[in-house]
């Protein structure tokens, strides 16, 4: 014989009653549940300079200009690496990787986005989605977004079709439109 944890509202249906009690109580778990999802935005910007790959979502796009930084300056890993450090509540990508540290220099994104999953992983929060924006005058990325969703989702530990990459123009107007820089908004939500 061994004493174990009862269970009061696992209950026995065999009522209709019972039926209208079990359905209150899922309704009560699935508020509970939304209840913790938390929500974050990130957002980066890195100047464009002959010289340098363009890396974006962890993808070398073909371009006469990339983007200049620390790390590899990819707008999209640092963007969503913020918005899930952001939904955490667990500070900025400066914070956790700055740019004064040698360890971070050159470093890959996808690994310090991977990195941020795994600190929000510390605090019981899975990533269950993320939707990205790259603002860029050119390249075209249409033909690569594929292949950063792909990268982007294996950083994570989630599947492709839970990681959104979209691209817009800046419609010519102001330095991303010059084509000086390009930016990435990027939204998460963990649970
Ligand atoms: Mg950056």
């Amino acid at each position: 014989m061994r004493l174990v944890d009862g269970e009061a509202t696992n209950i026995k249906i065999t009522t209709s009653d019972d039926l209208l009690l079990a359905e209150a109580i899922a309704a009560d778990r699935s508020r509970e549940a939304s209840a913790r999802q938390r929500i974050g935005t990130g957002y980066d910007l890195h100047r464009l300079v002959p010289g340098r790959p363009l890396i974006l979502g962890g993808v070398t796009i073909p371009s006469d200009r990339g983007a200049l930084g620390h790390s590899d300056a990819d707008v999209v890993c640092h963007a969503v690496t913020d918005a899930i450090l952001g939904a955490a509540c667990l500070g900025d990508i400066g914070r956790h990787f700055p740019d004064s540290d040698e360890r971070w220099s050159g470093a890959s994104s996808l690994d310090l986005l991977a990195r941020a999953v795994a600190l929000a992983r510390h605090r019981d929060l899975q990533v269950g989605n993320v939707d990205v924006t790259i603002v860029l005058e050119q390249p075209k990325i249409a033909d690569h977004v594929g292949a950063m969703r792909a990268a982007v989702a294996a950083a994570i530990g989630i599947g492709v079709e839970r990681v959104s990459i979209k691209g817009k123009t800046n419609e010519g107007v102001d330095a991303i439109g010059r084509g000086e820089a390009v930016a990435a908004h990027a939204i998460a939500l963990l649970k």
